[in-house]
């Protein structure tokens, strides 16, 4: 009865970190038709596949209408104060460390924002984690090591100006198709624009490539050492640079020169060619993804990147730096508002006691923890050896998306009290749930997200809140009064929070810190409802320019710091039982786990099942033709898919897609078979090179 057709709303995409926006304009149907907005600088008016499917996914056949209680319907007032009264109850018995949230880079700011406050100002604990852990937290130590700060240098102008655009883990056709398109349209008007993509598969980026570097899976580090030790043996230093703004240049560089390259599996040839281009070529961006992130070694191979820009100031410049892409709409705004369990709000440090001083005076906070609290992986190892006892996760489904999924469910199931907040019930976490909160979604609900560039956007609601569905800021808030904590979230809009939180990164500025949003601090509900999008800095003068542009960076020495870094093997060995390494990643047309990408019929055509890429060798080894059945296996599980026979996956290496779930295809889900490996410094863990053993069907 509430809907009705309406003015077109501008807003952005919900999907990836490119961040697009989108015209929304809702029809008589509670549908939506949405096209590009060529108003916003990160797409211009371009949209990709998924993006332009939105209007089918906004349906609410399998909507959570209202909260549940162990599947029956309770009041909010019931559901609200069952929640406070767990988790009170699980802290008066067991200490703040007792309990836990596991949240997501799909979150808007506010709400991350709210999440992050009471967890860490209120009820003491630093336990709340985010799936952007899975995603980017390597990148977030790497920049941190190099920076000071978690500090994304480059604009996406970058990608089209510079004259070489190296890709190093990063399938951009299929995972940011919008910058995609963007670099190859740059391309295509400047083809003297050179692309070298490193990747051990051959993907759909690979066809704009000049060069295509096929290493060995998790050799990154050894092949970036390389290029520092051809940096230097080609005397191309910028050594000025280096003297006056870069520390731990020496023992960077004796490192590198300490390297094996032929560890990558790249010929002489082919190496020769990246330096020569690299080096040859001063406007270069290296843009990295999660072939990157998701190892062991992550942050290291993001430093080993690092290393070669710092080396020759190509950084803080027009057309060069590297470049991480996130990949969610809003994982950057989960770093920017410490989402991660060793960050405060405003890339301020939980560890730092002048950082943690300042946070708790501007909250108000009665206590805050002084350490880093439990990263994804340990946090559900806690929950499954029964140290959490009150476990919220918030719009994400780790019962299919995190690694050893299997074991992550089982540990779901004994843990006293889960409460799920998420658009409907019927995900494999939420199944698992005590108690199930109806949350708004995207078209529905109100904030601002930040993309991989660090362009803050208006996500704005175009369509009504289903049933009773709450915002999860609003959730999260009515949940904090219940606590006890009534003056701390007493907000009403988002627009109060974002305030709030522009205002504490004035502070976390006098500190030092890069994030600034202070100029916003005073911003009128009507300005931020209008808000356009805009790159952080924003101070009371305004956006500032280009980070890094003057040599300066947030290290305590304001010097960029060089890492001295050694190539490792991923952690899980290959072995006659399980002789194929498990590469998992992303499709074209689905995002996560289908919540919404499966509502859309168009999008379900590009690939309709879950499956294996294999090489032609390995497949006439197993006996195997295209589309029979595989079996992969290893000590997690086993999942089977259905058999894509091509040159583009290595001999030995199998490639699955992470998408499908217990509900959509419940024997091919891949993640149960991703080993709980993770990166000594981020913590994330290394979903691109499991163990698996085949067989046919
Ligand atoms: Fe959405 Fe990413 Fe596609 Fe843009 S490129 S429309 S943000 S999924």
């Amino acid at each position: 009865a509430n809907i009705s057709a309406g003015p077109t709303v501008c807003t952005t995409c919900p999907y990836c970190g490119v961040g697009c926006g989108v015209l929304a304009t809702p029809d008589a149907t509670g549908g939506l038709t949405v096209k590009g907005d060529p108003n916003h600088p990160a797409n211009l008016g371009r949209l990709c596949s998924k993006g332009s499917a939105l209007g089918e996914t906004t349906d609410l056949g399998d909507r959570l209408l209202e909260p549940k209680f162990k599947g029956q319907p309770i009041g909010w007032n019931d559901a609200l104060d069952m929640v406070a009264r767990k988790f009170n109850d699980a802290i008066e018995a067991h200490g703040p460390d007792s309990v836990a949230f596991y949240v997501s880079g799909q979150l808007l700011t506010e709400d991350y924002y709210v999440a992050n406050k009471l967890m860490k100002g209120f009820i003491g604990s630093a336990n709340i984690d985010t799936n952007s852990r899975l995603c980017m937290a390597s990148t977030v130590a790497g920049h941190k090591r190099a920076f000071g700060t978690d500090t994304v240098p480059g604009t996406y102008e970058d990608l089209e100006t510079c004259d070489l655009l190296v890709l190093v883990g990063s399938n951009l056709a299929w995972c940011h198709p919008v910058l995609y398109q963007r670099v190859a349209a740059a391309k295509a008007e400047r083809p003297q624009m050179k692309v070298i993509t490193v990747d051990p598969r051959r993907t759909a980026t690979t066809d704009i490539s000049d060069l295509h570097l096929a290493l060995q899976p998790g050799s990154d580090v050894a092949l970036f050492n390389y290029l520092l030790a051809e940096i230097i043996r080609r005397d191309a230093v910028d050594q000025a640079w280096v003297d006056a703004h870069i520390e731990g240049f020496d023992d960077a560089v004796a490192a590198a020169q300490a390297g094996d390259a032929s560890v990558t599996g790249l010929s002489d040839p082919d190496l020769t060619a990246f330096a020569d281009i690299w080096i040859g070529t001063e406007k270069v961006v290296t843009i990295f993804s999660q072939g990157v992130n998701q190892s062991t070694s992550g942050s290291d191979k993001v430093n080993a990147i690092l290393n070669c820009h710092l080396a020759t100031g190509r950084i803080g410049r027009e057309g060069m730096g590297p470049f991480s892409v996130t990949g969610q709409p809003n994982a950057m705004g989960g770093r920017e508002v410490g989402g991660l369990a060793n960050m405060l709000a405003c890339h301020l440090d939980i560890e730092n006691p002048a950082h943690r001083d300042v946070v708790r005076g501007f909250w108000n906070a009665p206590r805050m923890p002084e350490q880093a609290g439990l990263k994804a992986v340990d946090m559900f190892k806690a929950v499954g050896d029964g140290r959490i006892k009150a476990l919220w996760v918030i719009c994400t489904n780790p019962a299919v998306s995190m690694p050893e999924a299997g074991a992550i469910a089982e540990a779901m199931k004994t843990c006293d009290f889960v409460v799920v907040s998420d658009l409907t019930d019927k995900t494999d976490t939420a199944r698992l749930a005590d108690l199930v909160l109806p949350a708004t979604g995207w078209g529905e609900k109100d904030g601002t997200v930040t993309n991989s560039e660090r362009m803050i956007s208006r996500q704005r609601a175009v369509l009504p809140a289903p049933g009773s569905a709450r915002h999860d800021w609003d959730i999260l808030a009515n949940v904090g009064r219940r606590m006890g904590w009534h003056d701390a979230f007493d907000y009403e809009t988002p627009g109060e929070i974002f305030r709030e939180y522009a205002a504490l990164s004035g502070l976390a500025a006098k500190l030092g810190r890069d994030f600034d949003i202070s100029g916003l601090q005073l911003i009128s509900d009507s300005d931020y409802d209008a808000m356009l999008p805009q790159r952080w800095p924003v101070t009371a003068d305004g956006p500032s320019g280009r980070m890094f542009a003057d040599g300066t960076f947030y290290t305590p020495t304001q010097k960029g710091r060089m890492l001295a870094l050694e190539h490792r093997e991923p952690a899980s060995k290959t072995s006659p039982e399980h002789p194929f390494r498990l590469n998992t990643g992303r499709v074209r047309d689905h995002w996560h786990t289908m919540t919404r990408t499966g509502k859309s019929p168009r999008l379900g055509q590009h690939i309709a099942e879950p499956y294996a890429e294999i090489h032609p060798l390995d497949a006439d080894r197993l006996g195997l033709r295209d589309a029979d059945l595989i079996c992969l296996s290893n000590p997690h599980g086993e999942s089977v898919l259905r058999v894509l026979i091509t040159d583009r996956a290595q001999a030995g290496s199998i490639f699955a897609p992470i998408h499908w779930t217990g509900e959509t295809a419940p024997t091919g889900v891949i993640d149960k078979l991703v080993t709980a490996n993770v990166d000594p410094v981020s913590g994330q863990p290394e979903s691109k090179s499991s163990v698996v053993a085949a067989t046919r069907y």
